[in-house]
């Protein structure tokens, strides 16, 4: 493919793409297929000989669009949000043409600029306290991760550097295997499954702190499992709060935490990879507090935020604690431009009015579900996730969700939650009006109509 080439194929897949996201209603939101379904539709090898892109774009429709969950459905309520947005597919295109390996400043010198700037500008947008921005004098700042997961692994290996150094400063002679074996970290019982699998790549024991009747950890739990542990020899170091939970979108008591955590000399790390983006508007900003408190915090712009993944941004408050930790792999992509053209493009207002637009879409579907007797509310709905249930048994809901799931309608998942069955409804596509969450519904109650009537 030459130059000219390019700027023919480019357009039309652009007119693809804008059409795809235009008519993206009329597919149905989730594969009617098996696994497996893809090898038998491609050879077995790549071509020798070149071929058209006509029939490239023909396999599109015929092979990839059968097998694809489409995310960006306003039909699609299931996991939370990928954002997306036009401006940061443009970036994206521009990112893959310069296409720089951003690993040091002279790999491409707006790369790395351009991110500590954008982390900056989105840092103030969150009203981050000053210890985590850079400017041009700070000891803070931050970074973009690939995932939220990657950002608590490289908090959870930094926060242990820095306690194997705090022992071994006090008591020299304590071997730094000594020492990692005695290390503990904790997180809250609802917690993210990569939160755990990062004290296991980091090779430290992680214990699980029980959540209150909100699903949030509370200050007791935490020092009372810190206590016992100090009692027993072990070494509290790490303590990874949540904000918005996975399950509920439930909220640590952070300003109790934080407190606790400064005192026992444990690094907080705060997860919000979902709620964060919401923190942008007033309103909502006083689910931060406590952030003070904090020695790293992550969010993922690539949920709410209208950037497309990946997009993850982690602060902290000492870059000297991170430095050698600041990420996994060496080459970066120019991430960072995506930020810049949505936060141009839509501006701080536009961001804020696509949240506030999707959490009202949420209390919109809680009102439905509560003047609905035949269902319940599961957890406060306090952003863009409403969990909920049939009153009855989990079979029941399991069976009401595998309808809902073979309808192809629209697309949920559930959690647990007290070991109760729950459906979440979280509001993710970017389109979705509500028509959408009005029609949702008409097709929730249906089939649990239905569901109820085969039972009896
Ligand atoms: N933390 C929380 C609270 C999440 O909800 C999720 C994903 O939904 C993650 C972490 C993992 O995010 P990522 O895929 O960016 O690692």
């Amino acid at each position: 493919m030459d130059a000219a080439e390019f700027r023919r194929r480019g357009k039309e897949m652009v007119d693809y793409v804008a059409d795809y996201l235009e008519k993206i209603e009329e597919r149905p939101v989730y594969p009617d297929l098996e696994p497996g379904y893809l090898r038998d539709l491609i050879p077995t090898e790549a071509p020798c000989e070149p071929e058209s892109f006509e029939d490239l774009m023909q396999d599109v429709e015929r092979v990839i669009m059968p097998g694809i969950t489409h995310w960006h459905s306003p039909n699609f309520f299931a996991y939370f949000p990928a954002a997306s947005s036009y401006p940061a597919m443009l970036a994206d295109m521009l990112c893959g043409a310069i296409g720089c390996i951003g690993f040091s400043w002279a790999a491409s010198p707006a790369c790395t600029e351009l991110e500590t700037v954008m982390l900056d500008w989105l840092g103030k947008m969150l009203q981050l306290p000053e210890c985590f921005i850079a400017g041009t004098h700070g000891h803070g700042g931050g970074v973009i991760q690939s995932t939220a997961s990657e950002a608590t692994l490289m908090s959870l290996l930094a926060a242990r550097c820095k306690a194997v150094r705090r022992v071994q400063a006090v008591e020299s002679e304590r071997s730094e295997s000594d020492v990692l074996s005695k290390l503990v970290a904790y997180t809250s019982d609802q917690a993210h499954s990569s939160v755990e699998r990062a004290a296991l790549i980091g090779a430290v024991m992680m214990r699980k702190v029980p959540t209150d009747e909100h699903f949030a950890v509370r200050e007791e739990m935490l020092k009372k499992m810190v206590e016992e542990d100090k009692a027993a020899g072990l070494i509290p170091f790490y303590f990874c709060a949540t904000l918005g939970t996975t399950p509920s979108c439930a909220f640590d008591h952070i300003t109790k935490l934080g407190p606790l955590c400064n005192k026992e000399n444990m690094w907080m790390h705060i997860d919000a990879a979902y709620a964060g983006s919401a923190f942008i508007c007033p309103e909502f900003r006083p689910l931060l507090n406590g952030i003070e408190y904090a020695d790293s915090f992550n969010f993922n712009p690539h949920k709410w935020l209208l950037i497309n993944f990946d997009c993850s941004t982690m602060w902290v408050k000492k870059r000297t604690d991170i430095i050698g930790h600041w990420q996994i792999p060496l080459g970066r992509r120019f991430r960072s431009l995506k930020m810049w053209f949505v936060f141009r493009l839509y501006g701080l207002k536009g961001l804020q009015a696509h949240i506030r637009k999707q959490v009202a879409l949420a209390k919109e579907f809680e009102s439905l579900v509560q003047a609905d007797n035949r269902f319940e509310i599961c957890a406060e709905v306090i952003l863009g996730l409403v969990c909920f249930r049939l009153k009855g048994s989990n079979e029941l809901n399991q069976n009401l969700l595998k309808r809902i799931t073979k309808s192809r309608e629209i697309h949920l998942v559930p959690c647990q939650l007290s070991g109760r069955f729950v459906l979440r409804f979280a509001i993710c596509a970017r389109t979705t009006e509500s028509r959408h969450i009005q029609r949702a519904w008409r097709h929730i109650t249906q089939l649990a109509f239905e569901l109820l009537q085969d039972l009896h």
